[in-house]
């Protein structure tokens, strides 16, 4: 089986399960599980923030990170297509009383700068506070240059908000961008990271940033019913995805690379773009019979219509790139 629909849908490795069997556990909500702790300063560390809580999801993270943000009333600007206004269902606002103010992005993923200062409002009794800016890297898969991480932090600055970064994938960013993680998250009050996407960990983000604020995270994590007990078995597996996966999500850039110059050399079809790990492309007039043959040859590709997003991770192989394109090149040929 060759999935590229996610780089969620990997499975823990044999290695990942034998570290979590071997994980040192307590009951994390009384501050016992060792393991727990190890990953949260561990991730703590490697974003350059004072404190980390681990999470059950990146929803969870964001929703966590806004609620210690913002109360009750409060406002945060976000992006229209930001994960965590768009595909959150709705959490700030339905469990948190904050109130998003979504404003569309660029095509390059990036807040037009003067319209964002233009929704700033004054203080005023018509209008919600706005407390906090929220951005995220990689967005869409696209890798924000750090140039735009300054711009936000400086608005942020001199309007008196606070910043948290969704960086579901920010390993990925970081590795296109070639910089530290830490240098990615410089200057945001909070990041959120996931470890069950590219990093291959079964369950898991992790929040980090100063220590007032994971604080107040805890408490909400509490609320939302995602405090949990011996939780080193699954913390185990970041800190094994930490150690083994982080330096190797530059060959899921080079598959998607390989994958994208593949696609392009096949009839009818148009690769729109290959943004760190992801392939987007209109497969043309053979979308449904590549859809078809991959399904037929034990292949998961995500397509809508002629639409294709495509996903590396690390359960797929150079050699499965080549497998793929060969049965969509058939395809495409017989179409
Ligand atoms: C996947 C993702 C999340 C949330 O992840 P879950 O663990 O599925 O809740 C948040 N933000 C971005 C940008 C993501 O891609």
């Amino acid at each position: 089986m060759i999935d590229l629909r996610s780089d969620t849908v990997t499975r823990p490795s044999p290695a990942m399960r034998a570290a979590m069997a071997d994980a040192e556990v307590g009951d994390d909500v009384w501050g016992d599980d060792p393991t727990v702790k190890a990953l949260e300063a561990r991730v703590a560390d490697l974003l350059g923030k004072e404190a980390a809580l681990f999470v059950t999801s990146g929803t969870q993270g964001n929703l966590c990170a806004v609620m210690a943000h913002c109360g009750r009333g409060d406002s945060f600007l976000v992006g229209l297509r930001a994960h965590t206004y768009h595909y959150e269902a709705g959490g700030a606002a339905v469990l948190g009383s904050v109130q998003p103010h979504p404003l569309p992005l660029l095509d390059n993923g990036q807040f037009d700068l003067d319209q964002l200062a233009d929704s700033i409002t004054p203080d005023d009794p018509h209008f919600a506070p706005i407390r906090l800016l929220c951005i995220e890297n990689t967005h869409n898969g696209m890798a924000l240059p750090l140039a735009y991480h300054k711009q936000v932090v400086d608005f942020a600055a001199e309007h008196d908000l606070s910043l948290h970064l969704d960086g579901a994938r920010l390993w990925n960013a970081s590795t296109e961008l070639e910089v530290t993680p830490r240098e990615v998250a410089d200057g945001f009050d909070t990041v959120s990271v996931c470890l069950s996407k590219g990093l291959g960990a079964p369950v898991g983000s992790v929040l980090a940033g100063p220590r007032e604020l994971i604080d107040r995270a805890n408490r909400v994590r509490k609320m939302l019913g995602g405090a949990m007990r011996q939780s080193g078995i699954v913390a185990a597996a970041g800190l094994y995805a930490l150690d083994h996966h982080l330096h190797r999500l530059a060959d899921d850039h080079r598959n998607a690379e390989r994958l994208a110059a593949g696609l392009a050399g096949l009839p009818g079809v148009e690769v729109q773009g290959r943004q760190t790990n992801m392939v987007f492309a209109d497969l043309g007039a053979a979308a449904d019979a590549m859809g078809e043959a991959a399904a037929a040859n034990d292949m998961l590709l995500a397509i809508w219509g002629r639409e294709s997003r495509m996903v590396t991770h690390l359960d797929v192989s150079a050699n499965d790139i080549d497998t793929v394109l060969s049965v969509l090149a058939d395809a495409a040929g017989r179409a």
